[in-house]
């Protein structure tokens, strides 16, 4: 019987391996140049670290997580997000033990049961940012400058960034109020589960993408009208760098964000046709694990997504070479001298083929093409008697004589 990944996952073919690769070079590249180090967490954890970390009422802990028992019965979690996790290594490990701020990043795995569609998966990639230790609005417009600077390199274009402020435990309460009676006034308009958010977390439902919630919402009460003192200086500080930085953004009041540990800043980076990148701050969530009261920001950025908008854009992600030369052999001793010179070629750093299919010399050329080899060479008793070889070169045909024996300047050719 055939049988067929699961629903929402896909395999990642060689065809494409470049493309990961290129994009996570890129994200790898921008890290190091910002002092951010690589964190990797495993792929399951405790649910209880989602259920308390993300926060009951969001999506994810409602209906997205692969949650299952282990054979210990240990209520086990496949990672829908990589904050939590980040964040429970960094105490766990005591991280906030050492010169502060930390500032780690992520390529990992994240696991949702979700409707799948064009960039909505099950199994999906999320490259990453969290910083912790510093409550400073400069930190938030870095982190923000990361993503950014980032999906730049690549050569996006029509990217936008938008921004918000969610308050913290001192404002927010005022808000809450405030809008639960707003939407209490209303509540016959909205849907069933946003009646259900109103007790619990009211908020939420200015995230709803119910078309008559929106309709509601649209003119609910505002967090910006809301917001304290600190919290009001902090907006400010981080629309100012920002245009120190020049990364043009727009206020958009109705950014929650589906997870329930942001306070303050939080935003959405928008590509022409996905929202990229989520992030924000969460300067509640290290204390809420079990840490120390620290705070922190950083984002989320899907790598599924983030490829598909590349192609949709057109942007060309250089290829490689597979193959610099393909060494062909006519008869048996040739052969083995073909499969030692492969071996001594590839250990100067060329990538190199030989004949491992019993091909006749027409077959191995016209697969040595197939493979888009730079150079092809054959050798037969002629070759292995002169202690010479020709290498041809596939774009002109032009050949280069070089001895068997110099390994350095048959590399020099094929380089
Ligand atoms: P959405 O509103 O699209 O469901 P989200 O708010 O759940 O997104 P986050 O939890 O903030 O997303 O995750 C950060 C990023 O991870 C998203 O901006 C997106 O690029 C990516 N992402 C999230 N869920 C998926 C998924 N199911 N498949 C592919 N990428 C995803
Ligand atoms: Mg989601």
């Amino acid at each position: 019987m055939e049988m067929q990944a699961p629903k929402g996952t896909k395999d990642m073919l060689p065809e494409d391996a470049y493309k990961w690769q290129y994009v996570e070079s890129i994200l790898r590249d921008v890290a190091k140049n910002y002092g951010i180090r690589e964190v990797r967490t495993p792929m399951f954890e405790n649910t209880e670290l989602f259920s308390r970390g993300v926060g009951e009422t969001s999506d994810i802990v409602t209906k997205e997580m692969y949650t299952f028992n282990d054979k210990g019965n240990r209520s086990i979690t496949l990672k829908p997000e990589v904050t939590a996790p980040v964040v429970r290594a960094f105490v766990e490990n005591r991280l906030f033990n050492e010169a502060q701020p930390t500032k780690l990043y992520y390529i990992s795995p994240c696991f949702r049961y979700e409707k799948a569609q064009r960039g909505r998966f099950r199994q999906f990639h999320q490259f990453g940012v969290e910083v912790f230790g510093s409550k400073e609005p400069s930190m938030d417009v870095e982190v923000i400058s990361v993503a950014m600077t980032s999906l730049k390199k690549m050569g996006l274009k029509s990217l936008s960034l938008n921004i918000n402020n969610l308050g913290c435990a001192n404002c927010r309460p005022n808000f809450n109020e405030a809008l639960k009676k707003y939407l209490e006034d209303n509540k016959e308009c909205l849907c069933g589960l946003c009646q259900t958010r109103l007790e619990k977390n009211p908020m939420r439902i200015l995230d709803c993408k119910e078309k008559k919630c929106g309709e509601i919402t649209k003119n609910a009460p505002i967090i910006l009208d809301y917001m304290c003192e600190e919290c009001d200086t902090h907006f400010t500080e981080v629309k100012k760098y920002l245009e120190v930085l020049e990364i043009p953004y727009k206020v958009d009041p109705s950014i929650v964000r589906g997870l329930d540990y942001y306070t303050k800043t939080t935003f959405e980076i928008l590509s022409s046709e996905f929202t990229v990148c989520g992030g924000g701050r969460y300067d509640k969530l290290i204390e809420e694990i079990g840490g120390p009261d620290m705070p922190a920001v950083g984002f989320g950025l899907g790598l599924e997504r983030l490829l598909l908008t590349l192609e949709k854009e057109g942007i060309e992600i250089p290829k490689e070479n597979i193959f610099d030369l393909y060494i062909g052999a006519r008869g048996d001793n040739a052969e083995m001298e073909g499969f030692k010179l492969a071996n001594k070629l590839r250990a100067a750093g060329i990538k190199c083929e030989t004949n491992h299919m019993g091909r006749a010399v027409k077959a191995q050329m016209k697969y040595a093409n197939k493979i888009g080899a730079a150079f092809t060479t054959i050798l037969g008793d002629d070759e292995l008697q002169n202690k010479t070889i020709r290498l041809k070169r596939m774009s002109d045909g032009e050949q280069f004589e070089v001895s068997l024996e110099n390994i350095e300047e048959i590399a020099n050719v094929l380089k």
